[in-house]
This record gives C-alpha cells, structure tokens and sequence, in this order.
C-alpha cells in the first residue's frame, strides 16, 4: 500500500513536449529534483577541507562560552585541535565540537603540534603571563598565532612574541575584537569617511565588578597572572578606541588610580583608573575603567560635524551605535554579526594570502607600553610625554 503511494508520487515526471524558445527559463519539474543554485543572501563558507585548522588554548570562560561556538558562524576557520590541563574537559569539548581524541594536547606536551599538519593557528586564551610562552612556543612549533589582549604584561615579552613569529616566518595577531564588531567598524568608517569632521574628544568607560568566587576572576586580581587590575583588563579597550576613534597616536598621557585600601579583592592589583591622552591634532581622550562600578562599556567620539555614541560599545552581542548631529540624535542600523568569527576568519584569510593582520603584535605592544605609561603618570602626579611607539619619552 504504502509502496504503491510512493510509486505513484514519482513515477509521473513532467513530460516537456514543445520545444523551448530561446533564453526561456527551464520548465519546472513536477517532481521532486534538482535545482539550480538559489541567489545566495550570504557567502558560503569554504569547503571544510580547505578551512584553516585552528587549536584552542586554554579552555576557560571565554574560550567556552565565545570563542569555540563562534567556529560555527566561521566561514574560513575550523577548530581541529585543544590544549587543556584537563583531561576531562578536553574530552568533554572534543567530543561535542567534533574534535579528534588525536588532536588533544596538555600544556606539557603542547610543542608535539609541531608534527600536526591540521593545525595551522594557535589561539592563545589563558591568564595574560602565560600569553609570551605560549605564543612563543607555537610559533617555534611553526604554526600562526592568535593571542588574547593584553597582549602580556610587559613590552620586553611583546618583542619577544613578535621577533618569534618573525623568526618562524608566521603571522602573530592580537585578538582586539572590537576592530570587528560591526557598530565599532562602521563608526571607524565613519570617522574615516570625514562625516564626524574632526574628531575633538574620545570618552570611554569600560566597567564591571569583579568576583573572587568566579574562577576567572581569581587570577585577575593576582599580579603576577594579570600584570594589573581593571586597566589592563577591560581599560584596555577604552585605551585602543581612543586610538581608532582618533586615528591618531597619543603624544601625551596622565592619569589617577584609586583603589579601596579596606577591599580584600584589591590587595594586588588596581581598582579605578580614569586617564586621558593628548593627541597631535589637538584631540583629547578622557577615559576609564574600573572593577567596582556597574557594568558600563561606553565609547564616545565627538566630532565636529557628528559624535558616535557607541553605548553598549564592546559587549559581546547587542552594541548599538546613534549619531548625534545637528539636527537631533539617530540611531545606525547595523547588521550584526559574530565579532569572534569575524576576527578568526581575517587571520585565516591573512594565512592563506599572506597579508598582515589588522591587529598585528605591533599593536598589541603598543598598547602595552601606554599601560605602562598610564600607571607611570599616575605615580608621578603630572602629564608625561609619549614618545611615536608610545613609550615614555625622555
Ligand atoms: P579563565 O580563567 O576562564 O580561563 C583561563 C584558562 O586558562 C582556564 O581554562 C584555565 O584552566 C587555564 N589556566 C592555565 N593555567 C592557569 C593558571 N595558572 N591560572 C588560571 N588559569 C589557568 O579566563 P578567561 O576569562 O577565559 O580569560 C582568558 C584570556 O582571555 C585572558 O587573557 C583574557 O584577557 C582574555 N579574554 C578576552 C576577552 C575578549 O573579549 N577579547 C574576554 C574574556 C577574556
């Protein structure tokens, strides 16, 4: 019975009689059957066996929770590999995100991805002193390297993760997700374009409580891990959108630290930071961070003909981005789409053609010399000069 009702649905194909006048469409089958491409709304990924290998580092709450889903939206990246103290965890992850037992390292053993030709990116994701060593070390295994902000605790390691990927003749990239989150990168185009006019002042307030009891909270509040408190951590993205908000290098820096004395949280590391640079056109950046203040993650660049509200500015989804002119207040519609896909596929792609990343250890390291600058200026009480690396001059 039930044989006889498929029969009948596919044994009556369309029956093309007449002949097709020039550039007419095919007819439609009746049928079921193939059909052409459709007009495709978003680009294909690449072929899965042409997608760039990526190893993980660090299974943590942000390699978890945002970067490992993220190879889901990736276009040309896939997760082949995971490095992990754990065992357990690695299996549990491998097995969900189809990863091979083969390709699941421990840190001591972590070089032996040397031998592993699926591997072609390291992602470093563990507490920013371990950063140099394992960036280091994957570039010595000869693979490309992708390494979290900060880029590590002092200007001497960033050197020396630079001149190791130089040294292997690898890429090196710096995951500062906000160059491709997409509210930030139009309102990057937006100041390029010159529809801000000049931009005068740079506010950004990066904010949120930090918790002893939360496992990646311990580490940043221990110097030795984290190189610094909520600065490094999240002020660091004020600092960078200071400097893509202005497109310019700071000439100048000061800078005040205030941290509660009677705060168990804060016996090493710093609470509140608020900074501001002097930029060669005259531009300021009045900034902040802090681990006590509620969650904020603001960015504001006015302009002399308009002023980018980014408000939220860096969360992981839901930004939002409005444009203050004359005439009122207007919201950008920005498509979103995943920042942490977007920033693998550049250094894929980067691999593959042999182009710079965008965010390069360069920039991480200069971003680590302001760090520097900034607590110096806070020690010193008064504005200190920058040199064009961003060192301090004299
Ligand atoms: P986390 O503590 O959740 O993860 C750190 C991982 O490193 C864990 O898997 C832990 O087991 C491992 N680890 C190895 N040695 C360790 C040690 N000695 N102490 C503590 N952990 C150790 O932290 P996280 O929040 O995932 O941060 C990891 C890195 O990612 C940091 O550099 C951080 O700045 C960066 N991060 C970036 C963003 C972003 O938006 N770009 C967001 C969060 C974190």
């Amino acid at each position: 019975m039930l044989g006889g009702a498929v029969g009948s649905l596919v044994a009556a194909p369309a029956v093309v009689t007449a002949a097709l006048a020039p550039g007419a469409p095919p007819p439609v089958p009746r049928g079921a059957a193939g059909r052409p491409m459709p007009k495709m709304e978003k680009e294909l990924p690449e072929p899965v066996g042409r997608k760039v290998g990526w190893a993980v580092v660090g299974l943590g709450q942000f390699a978890l929770n945002q970067i490992i889903p993220s190879f889901a939206a990736a276009k040309r990246s896939k997760l082949v590999a995971l490095v992990s103290g754990s065992r357990d965890k690695a299996e549990s992850v491998a097995e969900r995100y189809g990863v091979a037992r083969t390709h699941l390292y421990d840190y001591a053993a972590f070089d032996a991805i040397r031998d592993n030709p699926d591997i072609d990116v390291v992602y470093v994701i563990l507490p920013n002193a371990l950063h140099p060593e394992f960036s280091i070390r994957a570039s010595r295994a000869g693979k490309h390297v992708m390494c979290e902000k900060p880029m590590a605790n002092s200007p001497a390691e960033c050197e020396a993760m630079i001149a190791a990927a130089k040294g292997a003749g690898r890429k090196l990239m710096i995951g500062y997700r906000a160059h491709f989150e997409p509210h930030n990168v139009k309102a990057i185009a937006l100041r390029k374009s010159g529809e801000l006019g000049r931009v005068r002042l740079v506010t950004s307030d990066h904010h949120r409580h930090i918790d002893q009891s939360v496992p990646a909270d311990q580490w940043r509040l221990v110097k030795a891990l984290a190189g610094g408190g909520s600065l490094v951590d999240i002020g660091i993205y004020s600092l960078n959108a200071a400097r893509y908000m202005t497109g310019e290098e700071p000439v100048a820096v000061a800078a005040q630290v205030s941290t509660p004395a009677d705060d168990p949280r804060f016996r090493e590391v710093e609470d509140l930071v608020s900074f501001q640079l002097r930029f060669p056109s005259g531009a300021e950046a009045h900034l902040s961070s802090s681990y006590t203040a509620q969650n904020i993650k603001r960015i504001q660049a006015l302009g002399t003909k308009a002023s980018a509200v980014l408000d939220p500015a860096t969360e992981y989804e839901g930004n939002r981005l409005a444009l203050v002119t004359e005439t009122g207040r207007e919201k950008v519609k920005v498509e979103e789409a995943s920042q942490f896909a977007a920033e693998m596929d550049h250094l894929s792609e980067c691999v593959r053609n042999g182009a710079e990343p965008m965010t390069p250890g360069e920039e991480g390291l200069r971003d680590v010399r302001l760090i520097g600058a900034i607590y110096a200026a806070a020690e010193a009480r008064r504005w200190l000069d920058l040199n064009p690396d961003g060192s301090l001059a004299g």
